[in-house]
């Protein structure tokens, strides 16, 4: 995966398929650990080079010293010599013991201080190996610092004067040479040459480093928040419910992994708090329990679900008594009176707590049937603590009701398709809409909403059927809307996840295209990221068939689960739905805002198009413009329609235009 970007909130933004994104990975994001520090990098590069280096002066005097005991060039000679290589030998140690100042201070001083004797010893400034000092220079601009760099240079202009002083006086006597101070001013001016030239590269060299060095530590920075927010909770600093899943999913799910279970603590009447006192009152105690909590969570890993509601997951509290005892431990410790902004209060919480009963269970549906016990605790009294079992499945009962009348509902066509339209936000133009099912069981009542009845049909396989014609009755709606003179008015038709895995939706989606005479540019399918990770089913090559017709792909609700903007890049996708929740949080802190923008912005990166949902304000749609979002859905236009009243909204659009950002 190239860029994850996890996102935030599924209340704060959520859980889904992780994996890495690792939460990972390969990401946009980079993994900070994955980083190595780039002037360290350099460090032990150097590091590595002297030890090389010192390695073949070694092996030189090792040469040099068989050379002189071959040609009888006296015992001193080869002693100096060994000295020289016994003190390399230490630097090259000293860098193996991590300590490269003193192997670097070593190194250049024993080149320097080898030189100036075989200089003295030798020819004197007539000495070619004079020249070796200018190699000293080179060395000391490129490992040492400057000060340590300008005291080398100092003493290799001392040691040329010095020279010339002891031929002026007569302390030393180099015979087959006169002397001239010509000689010292030839020295001078090499090794000066040579020190400004070698130091303004070195300088340059440093200073490139240092910038990019800076340039890296701000994008790492960046890079750093936007993960820490994406996995974390703005407010208390706990990890989200992504994080928990991420957590369930690496170290806990599979067949043989851990017992564990899920345990959901639920704050007693918080609204009311919230009410009386003010949110900035409520946030504070929010932090408060959470810190509380933390304090008591041992190795459970706590999170926050979203509101006032937190969880903690275990891999020691495993049994019903476990469970109900880390349950007191919460209760006593939440109840405790809390002080704050000069208010003493009693909180209290409802916990509901779940036990996995085999490694095929998910993050979700633990947490789900935890959720279902802490809301049976709830309906019990305050304070109160359940522990999940069958008998408790109401909700499995409610489905089970509607799945029957699910059955009857297509017969007698209780579905029916609203619309929402979609806004340019450039041109303030009604691009399209999308096909939002509802179902009204009873004839001048309520519809039933699609979050309850989609997951029941889902789970029941009903959703082929009612997915199917969905689909045939936006088609041929979208086509009523362009055959009325709306002749560009493309349709968003929401797909699961099921009805890909069936391997039916392209013939159904070809064949409701026939039917309706609709170009397959005017269809948009919506679909979730999950689906995106699944390697089974063929799901890329059903789209990139379905694309190659001209049908268009989505990714719905963006950042609410397993979010991974790299993913998309291997599917013909064309377009992100931001959602909702981010665009409703964008104007709580100025770190929800700069989300969306760099949600919007490596989307961009991605060429992807991107739609935000749930516009409600003016100055939602405003900032979303501003940010370069192409299009808008929300309340701030219109809720879903049916199509009669849909397409009074669109005639009455002045100019085809909707009120303008
Ligand atoms: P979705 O695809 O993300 O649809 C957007 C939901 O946000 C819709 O809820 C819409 O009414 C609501 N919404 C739009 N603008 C705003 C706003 O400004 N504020 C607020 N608070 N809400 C806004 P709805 O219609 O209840 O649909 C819920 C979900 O049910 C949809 O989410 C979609 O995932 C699913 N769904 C709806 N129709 C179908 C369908 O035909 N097939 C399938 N598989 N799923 C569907
Ligand atoms: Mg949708
Ligand atoms: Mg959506």
């Amino acid at each position: 995966m190239i860029f994850e970007l996890l996102v935030r909130r599924r209340q704060d933004r959520g859980a889904g398929d992780s994996a890495g994104r690792s939460t990972s990975a390969d990401s946009l994001l980079l993994s900070a650990s994955d980083k190595i520090d780039v002037i360290q990098a350099l460090a032990s590069y150097n590091a590595r080079r002297v030890k090389q280096m010192i390695l073949a002066i070694n092996a030189l005097i090792v040469l040099s010293i068989i050379n002189n005991i071959v040609f009888d060039r006296g015992l001193w000679l080869s002693l100096a010599a060994g000295a020289v290589f016994c003190v390399l030998f230490l630097a090259r140690r000293y860098y193996d013991t991590d300590r490269p100042s003193a192997a670097q201070f070593i190194f250049l001083w024993t080149i320097f201080g080898a030189v100036t004797y075989i200089t003295w010893a030798g020819d004197g400034l007539r000495d070619q190996i004079i020249l070796g000092n200018a190699v000293s220079l080179v060395f000391a601009a490129i490992l040492a610092t400057p000060r340590h760099f300008l005291i080398m240079y100092v003493a290799v202009i001392l040691n040329a004067i010095a020279l010339g002083l002891a031929n002026e006086f007569g302390w030393v006597n180099y015979s087959q040479f006169a002397f001239d101070w010509s000689n010292v001013g030839d020295a001078v001016m090499l090794y000066s040459v040579t020190a400004v030239t070698v130091f303004i590269l070195a300088y340059d060299m440093r200073q490139l480093l240092a910038r990019y060095n800076k340039e890296y530590r701000k994008a790492k920075a960046s890079e750093d928040e936007i993960f820490r927010l994406a996995n974390h909770d703005t407010l208390t600093g706990l990890p989200n419910l992504f994080m928990a899943e991420k957590k369930y999913r690496d170290e806990i799910s599979g067949r043989h992994g851990p017992k564990a279970s899920v345990l959901m603590v639920g704050l007693d009447n918080f609204k009311a708090v919230n009410d009386s006192l003010g949110h900035v009152f409520g946030d504070n105690v929010l932090k408060m329990i959470a810190g509380r909590l933390a304090d008591i969570a041992g190795e459970a890993f706590l999170f926050r679900v979203g509101g006032d509601v937190f969880g903690l997951m275990s891999t020691g509290a495993t049994t019903p008594e476990a469970v109900a005892a880390l349950a007191d431990r919460v209760q006593k410790r939440v109840s405790a009176p809390l002080e704050a902004g000069g208010h003493v209060i009693m909180l209290t919480c409802s916990l509901g707590g779940a036990i996995r009963a085999d490694g095929s269970v998910t993050f979700e549906h633990l947490r789900r049937e935890a959720d279902i016990a802490m809301y049976r605790a709830k309906d019990v009294a305050p304070n109160t603590f359940k522990l999940f079992d069958d008998t408790m499945n109401s909700q499995v009962l409610a489905s089970a009701s509607i799945a029957a009348q699910l059955r009857t509902a297509l017969e007698e066509q209780q579905f029916r398709l609203f619309l929402q339209p979609k806004i340019d936000l450039e041109t303030g133009r009604v691009r399209g809409a999308e096909a939002l099912l509802r179902w009204f069981p009873e004839e001048g009542k309520p519809p039933v909403r699609p979050d309850v009845f989609i997951p029941v049909a889902e789970d029941t396989g009903m959703i082929i059927e009612i997915g199917a014609w969905v689909i045939q009755e936006a088609c041929r709606q979208c086509k009523r809307l362009q055959i009325l003179g709306h002749r560009d008015f493309a349709i968003a038709v929401n797909i699961s996840a099921m009805q890909f895995k069936r391997g039916t939706l392209e013939s159904i989606v070809m064949e409701a295209l026939a039917d309706s005479g609709l170009s397959p540019a005017s269809l948009e399918l919506e679909l979730t990221e999950s689906l995106l990770l699944e390697d089974e089913y063929d799901i890329k090559g059903q789209i990139s068939r379905m694309s190659a017709q001209g049908v268009s792909f989505s990714v719905d609700d963006f950042g609410k689960g397993y979010s991974n903007l790299g993913n998309l890049g291997k599917f013909d996708v064309a377009t992100l739905k931001i959602d909702q929740s981010f665009v409703f949080a964008m104007f709580d802190s100025a770190q929800d805002l700069a989300l969306v923008e760099a949600i919007v912005r490596m989307a961009k990166a991605l060429g992807l198009k991107i739609v935000a949902e749930g516009v409600e304000t003016q100055r939602a749609a405003s900032m979303l413009s501003l940010f370069g979002v192409d299009s808008g859905q929300g309340y701030y236009w219109s809720k879903p329609l049916p199509m009669d009243d849909f397409i009074r909204y669109v005639g009455n659009c002045e100019d085809g235009k909707a009120k303008i950002a």
